[in-house]
């Protein structure tokens, strides 16, 4: 098989602001796997947070060989290199979308899934609580049935933010702090916010974590704590459900993996995503009917979609009944 990588600027309707940083564009990676005049697409979207980036990806990518069987994953996985989970993830997304293609049918219906799943979030960055009301009410008039909003200002306005959030709109919400919590604040904030999780509260590892989760009256998830399946176990100690994404698991089938250890330890499951093209977002939203909760707005978030084919309908971010992934590159 041959693999060919490239990095492509994708671009933001709006500025979007979260408790660490600010972004009008993001750098992604498209990768295509040819096997017998057959393509399969994926793409990265590497996590700064992780000191991964388009380049650290690209550079990756150039030391991977991927053997002849597009069917034989367990054997593609032991040749690839350690580290760089986005691309992994890139690499593994277009391997099935190949396997898709190569025998006409769609993803969700090569791992045995169904073509349904909940509503996707809208996310509402990060600013003034006025301005994040307004811009909630416009989110929930566009159609979305749920609402994630980005906390963890650090300007004791938090509270504020749900609250005119909560004021402005009738969608179920939930917050994402982004780590930018302590314990203390966690616990005197929560029992007076009207939402139906919270997500990473505390920085990754905080030996508060257990203590949140048992004295929390709101469900906590974890996303810098869970990366893949080797996390999962730990996160049952300090969390009610975890919050997969495939630029850190590496891919749809360690998702899979993480999304049935998450329920044998009694865990909710959310899936969440970076800011990316279409061709991101189909990998998830052919395994959406595995989670509880989806956050799967980045494509919706961009300007316009390079890669359409993934439908919005009724709030929910569903695939193409389409072989493989089910998206094309737009014309341009
Ligand atoms: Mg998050």
């Amino acid at each position: 098989m041959e693999l060919r990588a490239e990095k492509v600027t994708v671009y933001l309707a709006e500025t979007f602001t979260i408790a660490r940083s600010s972004e009008d564009e993001a750098e992604v990676v498209q990768v295509a796997v040819t096997h017998g005049g057959v393509t399969g697409y994926g793409e990265a979207a590497p996590i700064a947070r992780y000191e991964e980036s388009a380049d650290s990806a690209l550079a990756w990518l150039q030391h991977v060989t991927l053997g002849d069987d597009p069917w034989a994953l367990d054997d593609i996985q032991d040749l690839l290199p350690r580290g760089e989970q986005a691309a992994r993830a890139a690499v593994d997304a277009a391997l099935y979308d190949l396997q898709g293609k190569l025998v006409g049918q769609p993803v969700y219906k090569l791992l045995g899934l169904r073509r349904v799943g909940p509503p996707t979030s809208w996310t509402v960055w990060l600013g003034d609580p006025d301005d994040m009301a307004r811009r909630a009410e416009k989110a929930e008039a566009r159609g979305f049935k749920r609402l994630k909003l980005k906390l963890g200002g650090r300007d004791g306005l938090d509270l504020e933010r749900v609250r005119q959030v909560r004021a402005a709109s009738s969608v179920p919400l939930m917050v994402d702090v982004n780590e930018y919590w302590t314990l203390d604040e966690a616990l005197d904030v929560l029992p007076q916010m009207e939402i139906e999780y919270c997500e990473q509260p505390l920085p990754a590892g905080s030996p508060d974590g257990p203590e949140l989760k048992r004295r929390s009256p709101i469900p906590i998830y974890v996303d810098e704590d869970c990366h893949t399946l080797a996390d999962v176990a730990a996160c049952a100690e300090r969390a009610h459900g975890i919050n997969i994404k495939l630029a850190k698991s590496g891919g749809i089938r360690e998702a899979v993996k993480m999304a049935a250890a998450a329920r044998a330890l009694d865990l909710g499951v959310m899936l969440g995503c970076m800011v990316e093209s279409g061709l991101g977002i189909a990998a998830g939203a052919h395994m959406a009917s595995l989670c509880d909760h989806v956050d799967l707005d980045g494509n919706l978030l961009l300007r316009s979609d390079p890669w359409p084919g993934v439908a919005w309908e009724d709030g929910i971010q569903l695939p193409a009944d389409a072989p493989g992934l089910g998206v094309e590159r737009a014309a341009t």
